[in-house]
């Protein structure tokens, strides 16, 4: 059996989804705009993929409306963990699955850089997003720093216990992890295929302590981080990686286009 993995299950059993983290792009016009020529694109793709969008919470809206009856999913790029309340700023679970939204990227290595998210906030929105029946992305990563010190597995344990902490078996099964190493974000440099590939069979490794080979071995782990139509073939291609959270090749329909259909190719 191709790409049979080394637990005996195939990496084709699990689900290829490819994301476009959109972060602080693209008004509700423009971002209309791009998901009517996606929706062309993605129509020609093989359907053996999911393909979300993920716009900021203005966009959200007119978004939902334009993917409408096509296969495009949408998520949004936060949610906060009350239902409701003097949280001046922040998205409730409810509002977004109101909103008609799927998806939500959980812990993004911008929010905990720039806006104080830490490990215990991730848990609390996982767990209200888990709640309202939406489908969590949940970024880990090392920062260059922690690769270059030997910690990026000890940075990743902690990130992926401490997301999964109180979260039941059941719940577990339907997160997806993104790992973007922070150092390869936005930079133009990737993790090569093989350092990927070590650095997400580490991460299953984790999840399989915590929850055992079937959650382990079912769970979608994507790889962020300057992926790009040229990488995207060769890093899918990895056993454990299963599809991709674009940042900036995925602000044009074309570029994204062809990024999901190389991680169809790569999936095979
Ligand atoms: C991201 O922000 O999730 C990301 C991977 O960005 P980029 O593809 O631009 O590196």
């Amino acid at each position: 059996m191709e790409d049979a993995g080394k637990y005996g299950n195939d990496k084709m059993s699990r689900k290829l989804i490819v994301a476009g983290n959109w972060k602080m792009n693209k008004t509700a016009s423009e971002g209309k705009a791009l998901v009517e020529a996606l929706k062309n694109e993605a129509a020609g793709i093989c359907s053996c993929v999911e393909i979300v969008v993920c716009p900021p919470f203005t966009t959200l809206c007119s978004v939902v409306e334009a993917a409408k009856g096509s296969r495009i999913k949408v998520g949004a790029q936060n949610v906060h963990w009350a239902e409701n309340g003097a949280f001046t700023g922040e998205i409730s679970a409810a509002m977004l699955k109101e909103a008609g939204v799927e998806y939500v990227i959980i812990g993004h290595s911008e929010r905990r850089q720039y806006f104080g998210e830490t490990d215990e906030t991730v848990n609390s929105r996982l767990k209200a997003a888990l709640a309202a029946g939406l489908k969590p992305i949940v970024c880990i990563g090392e920062l260059l720093e922690e690769r270059e010190g030997g910690r990026t597995e000890a940075v990743l344990e902690r990130q992926v216990k401490g997301a999964f902490a109180g979260i039941s078996a059941e719940d577990a099964a339907k997160v997806v992890l993104a790992y973007e190493p922070v150092w390869a974000i936005g930079t133009g440099k990737t993790a090569t295929p093989e350092v990927a590939e070590a650095t997400h069979a580490f991460i299953r490794s984790v999840v399989r302590a915590l929850y055992g080979e079937a959650i382990a071995e079912g769970m979608t782990i994507q790889y962020g981080g300057s992926m790009k139509p040229a990488n995207a073939r060769e890093l899918v291609a990895q056993k454990d990686i299963d599809g991709g959270l674009i940042g900036g090749a995925a602000l044009k329909a074309d570029s994204f286009a062809e990024l999901i259909r190389q991680a169809v190719e790569g999936n095979r």
